[in-house]
């Protein structure tokens, strides 16, 4: 028997637990760690809850979890219930599948300010993060400034600009849906450092932006390059680029305007106490492509800023770190000593969910390679003896299920959940002790 942990319960956890099973058979035991009592990481807590089709894939990792050799085992934090080191004497392959949940600094003056919120702290909040749940951004208006040229640049912007009704269907949390209803933006501006042709948005996901009922996005037509340069992009950059010029060509009169402002970089946040406008440098891309500020600055009055540039993985204890690429030094996912990194915590905040499935096959595949059959190392009742002198209450599947099952039931009409959002009500609804 080898015996796997994986330290994290979203996508790149669950891929590589199926993985496993594929690439070993039965004589593996994986048990999938998470803080939260709650599995699924960025499908619950980092997909837009109004893009319901994408979180159907946890419909998958559902059946993982509910086969006999993989055990969820929620609600215990690496690095304060149980060590790395201790993992790696109870385990044969210690994954890494934590991703990247930390925001990258905007790095300019002001960004402390109250109103300057990252979009891991954005989305957590109104996706039911417990992290977050107090967030409180400030919707009071006159504009909303979002940083970066990505889909979760697209993701925060179309939440901003949605009204109730467009919620219907999704599982936005209340406190998001009752503070967003209230929200008095009448601008919400995309800075985007380099142009039309460098964005990484694609297409599906900006096409949206076009059907929004009180929302409008604008391009400047004189921000796009010549059309036929669009003729030397990938197909899907082509169809992004396409809805940018259908952007330009209409004159949609709507209650709220997306304002693609492209070339334009923040270069400090200022306000009394908190945030009251965004100082942005008009840029230009020089001969090798890098984006350079041309002097000429503007400010744009603004309440909130969330900034979409890219997130970090924190670093633990005693695994190798690189600090310049901001996730685990590893080797085609091998960090060394018994430990494995997969998914965004290996390769960075890059790609789709999908992505993760080739990952968690290299990663089975080295486990499959590197560890023997009969180590001895006790696993999962080794663990369970531990925390078991610790205090802490493990929250199993079954226990997940409880919970699911309350947050279902309490579903206003039309949604497929209400989320809780604390901790000690997640314990409490899976019939445990808080
Ligand atoms: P991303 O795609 O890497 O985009 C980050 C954006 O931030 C880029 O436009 C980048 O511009 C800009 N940026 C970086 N540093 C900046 C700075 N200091 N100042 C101004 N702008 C800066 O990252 P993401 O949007 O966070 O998305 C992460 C991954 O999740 C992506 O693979 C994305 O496709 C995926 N995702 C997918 C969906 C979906 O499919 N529906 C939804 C959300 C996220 P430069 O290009 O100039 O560096």
């Amino acid at each position: 028997m080898r015996h796997v942990a994986i330290i994290g319960s979203g996508p790149a956890g669950y891929y590589t637990a199926e993985a496993c099973q594929k690439q070993i058979g039965d004589a593996v035991r994986i048990d999938i760690i998470d803080r939260l009592p709650v599995p699924y990481g960025l499908i619950r807590t980092g997909v837009a809850p109004d893009h319901q089709s994408i979180k159907g894939v946890s419909r998958r990792y559902e059946s993982t979890a509910l086969s006999g050799n993989v055990r969820f085992v929620g609600n215990v934090t690496v690095g304060r219930d149980v060590t790395i080191a201790e993992l790696t004497l109870l385990y044969d392959a210690v994954v890494l599948a934590t991703g990247a949940p930390a925001d990258r600094p905007l790095g300019i003056p002001g960004d402390d300010l109250p109103g300057v919120i990252g979009s891991a702290a954005f989305v957590g909040w109104y996706n039911g993060h417990p992290d977050f749940a107090a967030l409180g951004p400030a919707l009071d208006g006159p504009g909303a400034v979002v940083v970066g040229a990505g889909n979760v640049a697209l993701d925060v912007a179309r939440i901003l600009a949605k009204t109730g009704e467009e919620f219907v269907g999704s599982d936005i949390v209340g406190h998001a849906l009752d503070a967003l209803d209230t929200a008095r933006h009448e601008i919400i501006t995309i800075l985007a450092r380099r142009g039309p042709h460098q964005i990484a948005m694609t297409p599906k996901e900006l096409g949206e932006l076009g059907h929004l009922s009180r929302a409008a996005p604008r391009v400047d037509p004189a921000d796009l390059p010549p059309q036929a340069d669009d003729a030397g992009l990938d197909p899907g950059l082509r169809k992004s680029v396409a809805h940018l010029r259908a952007f330009a060509a209409a004159h949609q009169d709507r209650p709220i305007v997306i304002d693609f402002d492209f070339f334009a970089m923040p270069v400090a946040v200022e306000g009394d106490g908190r945030v009251e406008r965004v100082i942005v440098e008009r840029t230009a891309i020089d001969a090798d492509g890098r984006v350079c500020g041309t002097g000429g600055t503007y400010a744009i009055p603004a309440a909130l800023v969330v900034s979409c540039i890219g997130y970090r993985t924190p670093p633990i204890d005693g695994v190798p770190y690189d600090h310049g690429l901001g996730r685990f030094a590893n080797d085609e996912g091998r960090v060394g000593g018994g430990l494995y990194a997969v998914g965004w915590a290996r390769r960075g905040p890059t790609g789709t969910i999908g992505t993760n499935r080739p990952d968690g096959f290299m990663i089975a595949e080295h486990i499959a390679a590197d560890t023997i059959d009969a180590s001895g190392k006790p696993g999962g009742h080794g663990l369970d003896a531990l925390l078991g002198t610790r205090g802490v209450q493990i929250v199993t599947f079954r226990d997940w299920q409880r919970i699911e099952a309350a947050e279902i039931a309490a579903a206003r009409t039309g949604a497929p959940r209400e989320k809780f959002t604390a901790i000690e009500a997640m314990l409490a609804a899976r019939g445990g002790v808080a």
